[in-house]
């Protein structure tokens, strides 16, 4: 089943200065608000979500975080409770593979994240992807289906559950999957998802790709059955492009 809506969530890392940020998000305020007919994310770094949430303040263009943790609160220095981004944010990124990459994040701890936003009403965007070798042993999908499986476990109701398919080796790349393997890798997480939750719940989780997305590629993408929309990184720093991936997304559900 195709979502009403595409779900496209820009995803800025670790770029923006707080003023880049304001800058940006002022930018792309008005001419997003132009676009009926998708559901609109951004995901700044945590120091600039506040500026960014005021800047978009009752323009139904939703924020989100690149990550937190998963304690409620305490001695760890450095760290952002989710109870903090509960009170600006609608989304959570979690389990991103720059995360388990760079910061060894496991699908244990991220599961903790998961369970951790459902509490305090969070929406997790939960990344999976394999990597390239994996791919090329034939073995994407037993990997997807083992992150979900650890990431999901102990986790009774999806909720506001949102998956992002990221292949690693697309992220950032500018060697996008095509849209048939992102198709036939939706299809397999859809029917994950509904052996856990059954296959209405499943059916009503958005799926979004995510890895070099572009306004040259997005309508493809966001037009398959299964792609529900877009986790788009280096594309969403740029207004012009960023604008144009939304556009095409509205369009490839209409
Ligand atoms: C991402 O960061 O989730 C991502 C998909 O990046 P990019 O669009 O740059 O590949």
């Amino acid at each position: 089943m195709k979502m009403p809506q595409p779900l496209i969530v820009a995803n800025w890392k670790m770029n923006t200065t707080v003023e880049e940020a304001k800058g940006l998000a002022e930018t792309i305020r008005p001419r997003l608000e132009a676009i009926e007919g998708a559901v609109i994310a951004v995901c700044p770094p945590f120091i600039s979500l506040v500026i960014v949430s005021e800047v978009l303040r009752g323009s139904g263009i939703g924020v989100g975080a690149q990550n937190m943790h998963s304690e409620e609160k305490g001695a760890y220095t450095g760290e952002i409770a989710p109870e903090m981004l509960s009170e600006i944010c609608r989304f959570v990124i979690v389990g991103h593979s720059e995360r388990r990459q760079h910061f060894g994040e496991t699908d244990e701890m991220i599961n903790r994240k998961v369970q951790a936003a459902g509490r305090v009403g969070l929406t997790p965007i939960l990344c999976v992807g394999e990597r390239l070798p994996e791919r090329e042993q034939g073995r994407a999908e037993e990997v997807v289906e083992a992150q979900l499986g650890g990431c999901l476990e102990g986790v009774a109701s999806p909720g506001d559950l949102v998956v992002a398919y990221e292949p690693i080796w697309a992220i950032g790349t500018g060697r996008a999957a095509t849209p048939d393997l992102a198709q036939a890798m939706m299809a397999h997480i859809r029917g994950l998802l509904a052996s856990r939750y059954g296959a209405d719940a499943a059916a009503a989780i958005p799926l979004l790709y995510g890895g070099s997305i572009t306004p040259g590629n997005a309508f493809d993408f966001m037009r398959e059955k299964d792609v529900g929309g877009a986790l788009v990184g280096g594309a969403s720093l740029d207004a012009d492009s960023f604008v144009e991936i939304v556009r095409k997304g509205a369009e490839a559900e209409a």
